[in-house]
């Protein structure tokens, strides 16, 4: 999906699927945000859920939404293994792929090492 309402009804069905609990904090529906950055933050989303399923083992997931005047911090959360290493943005294409499109509609990305790993998204409102 495009919008992010709509994506987090598949991430939903997706790690229901993976037997990961999942809780989402914030409201989806996006009001400061351009179709173009909502659509980045969709992909990127999904990719960060994806490989918690795919890599950390975790038990729960979690995705936090918080908007504030100037800018939107996403965060996603998983209690799983952790990222191995120091080479995080070199052993696939998507942690890559996910900070190459943030900076496109100007935003970054943060990659916590916590009980887990959180990573942690921002981009800026909308201008209206
Ligand atoms: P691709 O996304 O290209 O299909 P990938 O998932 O291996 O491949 P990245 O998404 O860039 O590549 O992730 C890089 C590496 O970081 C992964 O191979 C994995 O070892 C680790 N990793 C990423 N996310 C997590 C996570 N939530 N928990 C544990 N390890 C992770
Ligand atoms: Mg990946």
């Amino acid at each position: 999906g495009i919008r992010l309402e709509d994506e987090l009804i598949h991430i939903q069905q997706f790690l229901a699927a993976a037997e990961i609990d999942f809780k989402l904090e914030g409201n989806p529906k996006l009001t400061n945000t351009s179709l173009i950055t909502e659509n980045v933050l969709s992909m990127c989303i999904k990719e960060a859920v994806t490989n918690v399923v795919k890599h950390s083992g975790a038990k729960s997931c979690s995705i936090q939404i918080n908007p504030s005047r100037t800018d939107l911090v996403i965060k996603v959360k998983d209690d799983g293994t952790g990222i191995p290493g120091n080479d995080l943005y070199f052993k696939g294409h998507g942690l890559q792929g996910m900070r190459e499109r943030l900076e496109f509609v100007n935003g970054c990305m943060d990659i916590v090492r916590d009980s887990g790993t959180t990573i942690v998204i921002k981009v800026p409102n909308a201008f209206k």
